[in-house]
């Protein structure tokens, strides 16, 4: 069946950033164009025309532990079935030491993510990158996938614990990964295995993030969680079987090391394909860090809930080195790949709110935005949700944009956020959501 939408579209495509209609034909967007055009090309399709403000790609949260998400919903929710904003109030709320987290069978898992998924369309979601999955949680998306119910297009990074009692040493962590025999892009459209999950330093707010100078309250630079020799020998074997990494790299210092490291490993072979992640790099990277990390082809995975929610904190010991936290202005002006995501359900993960965040520098707990000079704008911050985050999740030709040939995921929100003040950004709604043609969410 083929189905035209008319309306207002953002495509974010950069060859033809706004369009009157396009074609939806199995799943997939057949023609973008003017109305006149895709009818003409479609001459029996009905006409569909969402009322809505715009009408844009699906956005992807390039960092989302949604597997984790959907059991601390179920342990949370009970049997309420909330709203939007209900879901969002009870992800906010204490973890609870964690009594959500027990062994669970595929089953169950699944189950679980079948009740939040539509929660996630709600806010305009279709995709994200789960960043650190473990084979239990693998199973349960595997189950999910089975069933046909993943609504919510995944990219699984397999986490084999390097570093931690489930994998102490390299040898132990590359026996895990190659027991799943299997590398990253192998899955379909709807679940995908992505790169490896490896902790390279630690968190901003316990002062363990890695820094190049001491942080003023322990007078320490941070905690480097996995040795050089042994962060590069699992790099090497990474590049040489066909996995990618993101490395959770928090400091400056931390993020220096890795894309040092990853150069090293790398050789003469390219890791712009891989689209090897430097996760978080969000506090007090030196611009020479950003450059040569931009000229390697890694992708900047940022998330502003970081900022939004450590910020304040942090420039209280930090001071002025909290400027340039979260460096989106200085990664995309030396050319890197930066992809946005939220860190949830740990951190907050309203789109809308984080765009917000990322244009307008404002943050929890304090007046003045922090470091005004790393704001970005209303069209970049879309573009790390849509294009951007497509590529980092290994789907760059299939999502993102808007365009002939990519699949039908798309949303309609009730004003064209491109043409707003940035100040009403994190007030757009989302009206409805459809994946690969098929609608999902719908406001009532
Ligand atoms: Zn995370």
């Amino acid at each position: 069946m083929t189905t035209i939408v008319a309306g207002h579209l953002v495509t974010m495509d950069p060859e033809r950033p706004v369009a009157e209609a396009m074609a939806v034909v199995a799943g997939r967007i057949a023609a973008v164009g003017s109305l006149a055009e895709v009818r003409a090309a479609y001459p029996e399709a009905a006409v569909e025309r969402p009322d809505a403000g715009a009408v844009l790609p699906g956005l992807i949260d390039a960092h989302l532990h949604l597997a984790r998400a959907a059991l601390k919903f179920e342990h949370d929710a009970g049997g309420a079935e909330p709203d939007v904003p209900g879901f969002l109030e009870i992800m906010a709320r204490d973890w609870h030491g964690e009594e959500w987290d027990v062994p669970r069978s595929p089953a169950e898992r699944a189950d679980a993510l079948r009740r939040v998924q539509p929660l996630l369309h709600g806010l305009g979601i279709t995709g994200v990158v789960d960043p650190a999955v473990t084979e239990p949680e693998l199973r349960g998306y595997q189950e999910s996938w089975r069933r046909g119910e993943l609504t919510v297009r995944v990219t699984a990074m397999p986490y084999p614990g390097l570093g931690t009692p489930r994998a102490p040493t390299v040898e132990d962590a590359i026996g895990r990964l190659s027991g799943l025999g299997l590398h990253t892009g192998f899955g379909d459209d709807v679940l995908r295995i992505g790169g490896v999950k490896v902790y390279f330093d630690g968190e901003g707010l316990k002062s363990e993030a890695l820094l190049d100078a001491p942080w003023p309250s322990t007078g320490s630079p941070g905690r480097q969680l996995l040795a050089d020799e042994d962060f590069a020998e699992f790099a090497r074997f990474c590049i040489e079987y066909g996995w990618s990494m993101g490395v959770h790299a928090v400091g400056g210092g931390a993020v220096a090391k890795v894309v040092d490291l990853l150069a090293r490993a790398a050789g003469e072979r390219s890791l712009r394909d891989g689209r090897f992640q430097i996760i978080h790099g969000y506090l007090d990277v030196a611009p020479a860090t950003i450059a040569r990390a931009a000229e390697l082809g890694l992708v900047a995975s940022a998330q502003p809930s970081i900022t939004w929610f450590n910020g304040a904190r942090l420039a209280e010991e930090l001071g002025a080195r909290t400027d340039t936290i979260n460096p989106l202005r200085s990664w995309l002006d030396a050319g890197a790949r930066v992809a946005l995501g939220s860190d949830g359900p740990f951190f907050p993960f309203d789109p809308w709110q984080l765009m917000w965040t990322a244009v307008t520098r404002r943050v929890d707990r304090r007046d003045d935005p922090l470091g005004p000079t790393e704001a970005i704008t209303v069209a970049e911050a879309l573009a790390g949700y849509t294009r951007s985050a497509a590529d980092a999740a290994f789907a760059g030709a299939d999502r993102g944009v808007l365009r002939a040939g990519r699949l039908a995921d798309w949303i309609a929100v009730d004003r064209d956020p491109t043409a707003l003040p940035a100040d009403d950004l994190r007030s757009v709604r989302v009206l409805r959501t459809e994946v690969g043609g098929r609608t999902v969410f719908r406001e009532s």
